[in-house]
């Protein structure tokens, strides 16, 4: 693995026909450039290589959930699993249906409505203010990089047009399953999908889900195992199974264009192109991913050495 692998990523995704489409219905992320490309990887013998632009913050947006329930695991532990189940949903990442179907209890901690009920479960006992600090600290410590901030503009963007979002959690106050009021919960929730960071802090905070960074980590090993587990089966909604087969790598996309994604024991990778395929996850950082995991054999599923 060397940075000329990346470079070559790098060029082929510039060459690449179809840019996807970049996220429009929250009108501040439909203003970024669709052209954008960065990838950046970190080593277990400490080396961090990246190409592109991999220093260019974006919307993590839905990358973040991976920083909620990371915190969530560490403070609830199994009664988190209460409020939300851990099983993939063939449903689109902001469905509704499935609440009223299993009477409140979102199918999983990465589609919406599994990270809003995440996100109000860290507002108890706290002002949103306090909760986004608590996010924002983990985060900053995990990249090793204080230089990490939310996008206030994006946040409005989604509150004013979110309009999914806010059908989902008043059909979990419905339910009995949101135990702040919805713009509180909302609120908290669109302010932790518009923190901004490139893909060089992102691959640096998926170090401690990769275990490549261990004395540093902020969650413990059996919370890891069950988040990679949850990134692999949930973490790119109704695209994972195809994700899995592509690429095979535990990760989170978000409707910025970012995915996290991690090699156990070998590496951790962020990406971002800002168009997305038909689940809303990036097509350019998929196919950089496959690239890679391919060049490499970083497939969870290599049936021999990596
Ligand atoms: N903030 C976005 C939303 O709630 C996050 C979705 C995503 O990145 N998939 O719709």
């Amino acid at each position: 693995m060397d940075v000329d692998l990346l470079e070559k990523i790098c060029a082929d995704m510039r060459g690449a026909p179809d840019l996807g489409k970049v996220a429009d219905y929250i009108p501040e992320l439909a203003k970024v450039d669709p052209r954008h490309f960065g990838i950046s990887v970190c080593l277990a013998d400490g080396r961090q290589l990246s190409a592109g632009d991999a220093d260019v913050e974006f919307s993590v947006q839905s990358v973040s959930k991976v920083f909620t329930l990371s915190i969530a695991l560490g403070r609830f532990g199994e009664r988190l699993w209460q409020r939300v189940g851990r099983e993939p949903s063939t449903n689109a990442f902001n469905s509704v249906h499935e609440l009223e179907v299993h009477d409140g209890i979102p199918p999983n901690p990465f589609v919406n409505s599994g990270a809003i009920v995440t996100t109000d479960a860290l507002l108890v006992g706290a002002r949103p203010r306090e909760t986004l600090a608590e996010i924002l600290h983990f985060v900053r410590y995990a990249a090793s990089d204080d230089d990490i901030h939310i996008d206030a503009a994006v946040a409005r963007s989604e509150k004013l047009t979110g309009d999914k979002n806010w059908a989902l959690a008043h059909m979990l106050r419905a339910y009995r399953n949101l135990d702040n009021a919805c713009a509180l919960a909302l609120g908290t929730y669109f302010h932790q999908c518009a923190i901004r960071m490139s893909c060089e802090q992102l691959a640096r905070f998926g170090r401690f889900l990769a275990h490549i960074h261990p004395h540093r980590s902020p969650v413990r090993a059996e919370h890891v195992r069950n988040i990679n587990a949850l990134m692999l089966t949930c973490g790119h909604y109704d695209g994972s199974g195809e994700f899995a087969f592509r690429v095979g790598m535990p990760a989170k996309s978000g409707v910025g264009g970012g995915i996290l994604a991690v090699v156990p024991g070998i590496a951790s990778v962020a990406v971002w192109s800002p168009g997305l395929n038909k689940h809303g996850n990036s097509l350019r950082g998929t196919a950089a991913l496959e690239e890679l995991s391919t060049a490499c054999r970083w497939s969870v599923f290599e049936p021999h050495d990596r």
